[in-house]
């Protein structure tokens, strides 16, 4: 009988137990789901998306892994091309990385089911000096882009490869940028929200934007470069 008892006691400590570590487990994986990670610094964010990253192949995060799809997709929104790049995304899903057999990537799968890559780093390691002024210039000439993209070869200029081929400035965005908005006095300093949550100039700025999307066409010189070309060009 008191033997029983010594059971009955250690089993209601196990069960204590684990119900404190569930519990505190439980607090732990919570916060992390509140997205505490957004005030990581930077190599901490890099360390947690890379372990969530390499959990290994998934044909769909949102499904099977949706922590993880919430937290990516909140990450992405600090993509430098967030407007464009994230239009239509459904789901992600993670492969094999296609330059090095070793590593995995992270891709997005869009509503017509076509898949584009993108790199997180990106959206840790920038630094969003203006990041709204510039989604909001990405955000008004995105219908010059795709209207190129629409009438264009999708073969890459340089190495003639046909996948994941996307539209490039040869005279740098950020050149563009900078000289468009040189000795402006008129640069707005808040802006509205588009419907995938970037940033858009407000209506009443219509001048700043119709003359932007003028400069645009007028100086922009497009044209298709492969993902692998693009990310070894310099960005200057
Ligand atoms: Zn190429």
């Amino acid at each position: 009988m008191s033997n029983l008892n010594v059971h009955t006691k250690s089993f209601i400590l196990f069960t204590y137990t684990n119900n404190f570590i569930y519990k505190h487990l439980s607090f732990i994986i919570f916060s992390i789901n509140t997205m505490e990670w957004i005030n990581f610094n930077q190599t901490q964010k890099t360390k947690y998306f890379s372990s969530r990253l390499n959990k290994g192949l998934c044909s769909s995060l949102k499904i099977e892994r949706p922590d993880d799809f919430k937290d990516f997709m909140e990450l992405f929104k600090n993509h430098p091309e967030y407007s464009t790049k994230l239009t239509n995304v459904v789901d992600l899903c993670i492969v094999v990385n296609k330059k090095n057999h070793k590593y995995f990537e992270i891709n997005l799968i869009k509503s017509d089911k076509t898949v584009d890559d993108i790199s997180y780093r990106i959206c840790i390691s920038l630094k969003h000096k203006n990041k709204d002024l510039y989604e909001a210039l990405r955000y008004s000439i995105y219908e010059q882009i795709k209207e190129f993209k629409n009438k264009s070869r999708l073969i890459c200029v340089k190495c003639k490869s046909l996948e994941n081929i996307h539209i490039d400035h040869v005279n740098t965005f950020k050149s563009l940028t900078d000289n468009f908005l040189r000795n402006r006095k008129d640069i707005p300093s808040s802006f509205d929200n588009t419907y995938y949550n970037s940033s858009m100039f407000k209506t009443e700025d219509k001048k700043i934007n119709d003359e932007w999307f003028d400069y645009h066409k007028e100086n922009a010189v497009l044209r298709c470069l492969c993902r692998n070309c693009n990310l070894t060009r310099k960005k200057k």
